[in-house]
């Protein structure tokens, strides 16, 4: 077996359990109850296992990982394993105390998720009157502290149109980075997906406000954003690559390539209960079988750009072409492509199914 490159960060997803009801949610529609979360000593270990592996970075998640009453034990762990620490949260129910008890266990940096820059239809998205004031209050809180803040909006046919507004509440909020998001349609989002997908001309509107907003802005706060893959020609790195840059460890233990792998039906995935993380990464089936380039169909087999997006996303090439081990439909030179012009084009303003257990 060829040497396999360390991870360079990893996504904990601590509990599915949250307070919110965002439609595109990433997680599973069959998201995993309390009981059967990892323990505080099996996540203390998976946090010396990665940092033993090679990883840099964890990123705290969930869910909402403030759910997690042991969130604090957590962090020293990973602070101790000498981790850089990324807190994850809806951030509503992030008390004063509860922060300044997580700054004392060693976080390093916050990211809240906004719904919108508009306070009701912020709250009609999250599905919680007052969830848009409250983050406000965290961040702020966040600042205060001098804690480095990232402010992640994911966007959607229903508040694109408010980029502007999205992007000076940003900076009102002192912000260094903001994250602007298009909605990956997996788990929640791609049962929803017709009624989140934005039109094309709302996508082409918002690029060129955030263009100027990102030039007007440089040295005060940057701004990420890419191009939908719906909108597309190719398609962008998944994850980096299949088990080459990053991994996910769910709720329950499982650890995988991508938060949405488990959609592919055939994959078994190791649980970190009884396997050690460098078992998982370097020799798990799983981890191997999308690895590299020699799993690779025509056209990526020959493709220039095939070490440069890694043929794109496993999960949307299941979702949308039948197969996670074909072209992904996002690249122009699949067969698949226009299924992407035509789920926008069957999209509308129709109601979406919050998420709930
Ligand atoms: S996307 Fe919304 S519902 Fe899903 S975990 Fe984040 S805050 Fe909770
Ligand atoms: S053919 Fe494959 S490797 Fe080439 S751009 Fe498209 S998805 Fe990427």
């Amino acid at each position: 077996m060829p040497a396999v490159d360390p991870p360079y960060a990893f996504l904990a997803e601590l509990t599915h359990r949250c307070p919110l009801a965002c439609p595109y949610c990433s997680n599973p529609l069959d998201l995993a109850r309390a009981a059967s979360e990892l323990g505080t000593a099996d996540w203390g270990r998976i946090m010396r296992e990665a940092a033993e592996l090679g990883a840099m970075q964890v990123h705290l998640s969930g869910g909402e990982p403030l759910a997690r009453r042991d969130l604090e034990t957590i962090l020293v762990d990973a602070h101790r394993a000498g981790l850089y620490t990324n807190l994850i949260t809806a951030a509503v129910s992030l008390s004063e105390a509860r922060l300044d008890r997580l700054a004392g266990a060693g976080l390093d940096h916050v990211q809240i998720s906004l719904q919108d820059a508009d306070a009701p239809a912020a709250d009609w998205v999250a599905g919680m009157q007052g969830a848009h004031a409250r983050k406000l209050r965290a961040a702020a809180a966040v600042r205060a502290r001098g804690l480095a803040l990232t402010l992640n909006v994911v966007v959607h046919r229903h508040n694109l149109d408010r980029i502007e507004e999205v992007i000076e509440l940003a900076l009102d909020a002192g912000a260094g980075r903001l994250e602007i998001a298009h909605a990956q349609y997996h788990g929640w989002a791609l049962a929803n997906r017709a009624a989140l997908l934005p039109r094309p001309d709302q996508v082409r509107r918002a690029m060129a406000v955030v263009a100027a907003q990102t030039a007007r802005l440089r040295g005060r706060m940057a701004i990420d954003h890419v191009l939908p893959d719906h909108m597309a020609v190719r398609p962008k790195a998944c994850m980096g690559g299949w088990g080459r840059r990053f991994f996910v460890v769910t709720p329950d233990g499982r650890a995988m390539p991508c938060h949405a792998a488990a959609t592919i039906p055939d994959m078994v995935f190791p649980s970190l209960r009884d396997t050690s993380l460098r078992e998982a990464w370097g020799r798990s089936e799983a981890f191997q079988r999308f690895r590299g380039t020699d799993w690779m169909p025509d056209p990526c087999r020959s493709c220039e750009r095939r070490e440069i997006d890694w043929g794109g996303c496993r999960c949307q090439a299941l979702a949308m072409a039948g197969a996670a081990a074909a072209t992904d439909p996002a690249c122009a030179l699949s067969p698949a492509h226009g299924r992407m012009a035509a789920a926008v084009a069957a999209a509308g303003n129709e109601d979406f199914r919050p998420r709930r257990f």
